[in-house]
């Protein structure tokens, strides 16, 4: 199929071709990529927009049951739900978050919802740079939801808020002690803490650990992208669908607001910026790694070890090799 072909069956929502697509952009070799770069050229004018949702939480904390109960409560409302993900461990254990059959069961048999395993990858920064044009695919089908999940471990939560209009976390009901786990800069990202599990017995503890999140979002900062009450912490039990209705009437909210206020574009917009950097880096970086740079880098790290010359000047010399010295 050429690009132009598998550009008209995507924005007519076909779905193989979506599949197809991500496919494309998932794989690493040259020609491939060069398609790719030419399917999301030609798809960028389409100037579809889904509301993107980024969602983190620890293994067992429910974000597949959450996932699965959250796609279904939109699709009845008539929304196209798309589902991907960011699996950091994925390359080392060799599957992935979505990659069992049995996770999202009941989604996954729903038309109007789509489900995308994280792809294997050896480094973050390529799935990164993978799943955000698997989001720009998803977009251009016509989604009007793209969630995009992650394990909240290392670097993956950063990609995925980097990635997303709204960050949610979810958590589950803990004592004391556990708050203090959760890191600063993470609450800081998230924008609606979700608190799960909140039934049967762990219910009381759940609005308790809700609150005690209220109260530490409260401590933080106020955003500028945030009106008032925002961030805010809530409970939800994803195994009885309860609270969905409420956590989906606070991100509309959230974004309805940011929407008149100009933060939604700006978010885009610091986003885009963002990963141009990151592709710049991690550009230069690969090159630096490959050939005749690498081996000079080798070499003059011995000297340097042998403190025949200093780090600086050593420096200098391969970022003048490159010429991309900025003095
Ligand atoms: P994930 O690893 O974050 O994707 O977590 P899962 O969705 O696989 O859920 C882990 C376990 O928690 C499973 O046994 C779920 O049935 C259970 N679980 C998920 N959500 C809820 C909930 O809202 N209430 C209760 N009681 N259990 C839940």
């Amino acid at each position: 199929m050429d690009i132009a072909e598998l550009r008209d069956r995507i924005l007519k929502q076909d779905r193989r071709a979506l599949a197809r697509a991500i496919t494309l952009v998932e794989s690493g070799r040259a020609d491939h990529r060069a398609q790719a770069a030419d399917l999301l050229e030609a798809l960028r004018g389409a100037g579809r927009q889904a509301l993107r949702i980024g969602l983190s939480g620890t293994p067992g904390v429910g974000k597949s049951t959450f996932i699965e109960s959250f796609g279904i409560f939109l699709t009845a409302q008539g929304k196209r739900v798309a589902v991907l993900a960011v699996d950091p461990s994925s390359a080392r254990s060799g599957g992935s978050i979505l990659g069992d059959k049995t996770r999202m069961e009941r989604l996954s048999r729903d038309k109007n919802a789509f489900i995308r395993p994280s792809p294997s990858q050896t480094h973050l920064g390529g799935v990164a740079r993978r799943t955000r044009e698997a989001v720009a695919l998803c977009e251009a089908a016509g989604f009007d939801v793209v969630l995009i999940e992650t394990v909240g471990v290392g670097q993956s939560e950063t990609v995925v808020a980097e990635m997303s209009d709204l960050f949610l976390l979810l958590l589950a009901p803990a004592g004391g002690d556990e708050l203090q786990g959760v890191k600063r800069g993470i609450m800081e990202m998230a924008d609606l803490i979700l608190v799960n599990k909140a039934d049967g017995d762990l219910k009381s503890t759940a609005m308790r650990t809700c609150a005690d999140y209220l109260g530490a979002l409260r401590l933080l900062r106020k955003r500028p992208q945030d009106p008032e009450g925002f961030p805010k912490a809530m409970t939800v039990s994803a195994l009885e669908e309860q609270g969905l209705t409420d956590a989906w009437a606070q991100m509309c909210e959230l974004t309805d607001w940011r929407r008149a206020n100009g933060h939604w574009e700006g978010r885009r917009e610091s986003q885009a910026q963002f990963w141009f950097h990151e592709e710049v880096k991690q550009g230069v970086l690969a090159q630096l790694q490959t050939g005749d740079a690498k081996a000079q880098i080798a070499e003059l790290a011995a000297q340097v070890a042998a403190q025949e010359i200093t780090p600086s000047a050593a420096a200098d010399k391969v970022l003048n090799a490159l010429d991309i010295r900025t003095k």
